[in-house]
């Protein structure tokens, strides 16, 4: 990839606070650009522990139950340098921009990480384009489009661009939607 390629760590939280700690420090050294979720997401003070001692951007709050509301307890506690959000764990659209304002007050980016259905990465790409403060958008290597007629394609240079149209702006592909279906109402 050579060394203009960025790279961020997300272990999902394999770690204890002291092996945390350790890979935090070689992460930094390598240069990484931010350290996420090393250990659980609702362990606040290991959390403050580890955005204390390390220089690397340390990234949490992704699935917290609770919302803004607890990112709102991990900001003011400088628990986290970034904290991860998108509509489906922050209370939808409203909640999601009410904890990347949060974020923003405080000076601190609110990353939206992958959606892990096509829709939801749609509806994260709008949510993203809608804030100031956030870099990147997270999608699965694996991504398809499945249940849209197109979902979000980076170009080459890693680049996307969110739709246009009314409402997420994309259309749902019905057929295939309906055969993987085990029930409609
Ligand atoms: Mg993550």
């Amino acid at each position: 990839m050579g060394p203009d390629f960025v790279l961020m760590s997300d272990p999902v939280a394999p770690f204890d606070h002291m092996e945390a700690m350790t890979v935090g420090r070689e992460l930094g050294k390598l240069g990484f650009l931010w350290y996420e979720e090393p250990i659980h997401d609702y362990d606040m003070y290991g959390y403050k522990q580890l955005a204390d001692a390390l220089d690397i951007a340390v990234a949490a709050c992704e699935w917290n139950a609770g919302k803004y509301f607890t990112a709102a307890q991990f900001i003011q506690a400088r628990a986290a340098d970034i904290i991860r959000s998108d509509p489906s764990w922050k209370g939808g659209f409203t909640g999601f921009l009410k904890t990347a304002h949060l974020c923003e007050a405080y000076g601190m980016n609110c990353e939206v990480h992958a959606g892990c259905t096509p829709l939801m990465d749609v509806a994260n790409l709008h949510a993203a384009c809608a804030i100031k403060n956030c870099r990147y958008l997270e999608l699965s290597i694996e991504e398809d489009s499945f249940g849209l007629m197109a979902g979000v394609s980076p170009d080459e240079d890693g680049l996307v661009t969110a739709p246009t149209d009314l409402g997420l702006g994309v259309e749902l592909e019905w057929d295939t939607l309906r055969s993987s279906a085990v029930a409609e109402l």
